[in-house]
């Protein structure tokens, strides 16, 4: 069986035609969360901003990182700064003790159990025990299909509900010795949400931060007459080479995130095995779906959103979607269709003619 591996850094899932708008006075680049995570203030940045931003998604990435292996191996690193994240304790005290946490993992953990109970569990930041094993997106996979056996011993331990955090003590424990947590869905969010709020109250008033991909716009763009344009976001091509998009949306204050089969994956026997996994089966998750993006007003939402529609399939994501106010999504499938959201009809442009739009239909 030939197999081929692919560890491709999620450098730019959302193109920013951040060209179009004024030359920004800097712009930063920083390898954190295991991906590239660029910052780029186009008004009131300075280095000592863009310093204190960097910072701040550094720390965020020291408590929230899961695979310290896989991390360093992006990074070029021997050894990992983050075995001893926050969340790789709480992994190390999995059925032995509640652990102390920062008021960032906290915040972010109660964010990732509401999306699972939302998404019936589809979502589910337990998932550690099936990441590690099929390892998609690090060293140790090396394109291995773990067998019936394995994936059934993870996903025994893969269970959003025996996490219990504790806010007033500000612990949070696994139930079951072998569980994990692993917030790979959501963390890069909580970061771009930080970063944003340090921006604004550093006086910045417009930017995009994109975080791997996933992106933030601040403000609006500088017109041609000094007024406030949206930004055009690009929507990440999944068929196409990186920077190759399907359409454009304009937003402002908003950030824009895709989860798609094009991220993390290796091939095997023919078959593509990416790094959204399915909950119910411990396969990777097999929809017909390329790729969800979301956009809604917080980065942390959007996040999580994106990886629990996606895992959901277009039936109930959009369902989920629609439920929620001012959020909304568009889902790319591999028959090349396109499909949006009430709230982006007539916003949302498709460009790219070898995809075609669907109109509304009753579900
Ligand atoms: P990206 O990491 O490319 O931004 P996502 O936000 O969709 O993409 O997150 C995918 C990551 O989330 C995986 O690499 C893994 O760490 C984790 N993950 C995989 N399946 C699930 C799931 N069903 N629920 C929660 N997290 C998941
Ligand atoms: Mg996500």
């Amino acid at each position: 069986m030939s197999v081929k591996f692919f560890c491709l850094q999620a450098c730019v899932v959302v193109v920013c035609f951040a060209a179009c708008a004024k030359a920004p006075p800097a712009a930063r680049m920083e390898f954190a969360l295991g991906t590239i995570c660029g910052v780029n203030l186009y008004e009131g940045g300075s280095d000592k901003l863009y310093g204190r931003i960097f910072a701040r998604i550094r720390e965020i990435d020291r408590t929230m990182s899961a695979r310290p292996e896989g991390r360093a191996f992006e990074r070029g690193e021997g050894i990992s700064p983050s075995g001893d994240s926050e969340v790789a304790g709480i992994n190390r005290n999995a059925g032995i003790a509640p652990v102390e946490v920062s008021a960032d993992l906290i915040e972010v953990l109660e964010r990732a159990l509401y999306y699972a109970e939302l998404s019936g569990g589809a979502f589910d930041p337990t998932i550690g025990p099936l990441v590690a094993l099929w390892g998609i997106g690090s060293e140790t996979s090396a394109g291995r299909i773990p067998d019936e056996a394995e994936i059934a011993g993870a996903l025994a331990l893969v269970d959003w509900r025996d996490l219990v955090i504790d806010r007033r003590r500000g612990t949070v424990f696994l139930r079951r010795q072998g569980m994990a947590l692993d917030l790979g869905a959501i963390a890069k969010g909580y970061a771009a949400d930080e970063a944003a709020r340090l921006a604004r109250e550093g006086g910045a008033r417009r930017g995009i931060f994109d975080l791997g991909g996933n992106i933030l716009a601040l403000g609006g763009r500088d017109g041609k007459r000094g007024e406030e344009t949206p930004w055009r976001i690009g929507v990440q091509d999944p068929l196409d080479e990186r920077g190759a998009y399907i359409g454009v949306l304009p937003v402002r204050d908003k950030s824009v995130v895709t989860s798609g089969i094009y991220e993390r994956y290796f091939e095997a026997g023919g078959r593509r095995y990416h790094h959204i996994l399915s909950s119910g089966d411990g396969y990777p998750v097999d929809n017909g779906l390329l790729s969800v993006t979301i956009t809604a007003g917080r980065s942390i939402d959007a996040d999580g959103l994106s990886t629990a529609v996606f895992a959901l399939g277009f039936e109930k994501g959009k369902a989920l979607i629609e439920a929620l106010p001012d959020t909304e999504a568009i889902f790319v499938f591999n028959d090349r269709t396109v499909r949006i959201t009430a709230g982006l009809e007539g916003i949302f442009n498709l460009t790219n003619n070898s995809y075609t739009m669907l109109g509304a239909m009753p579900i």
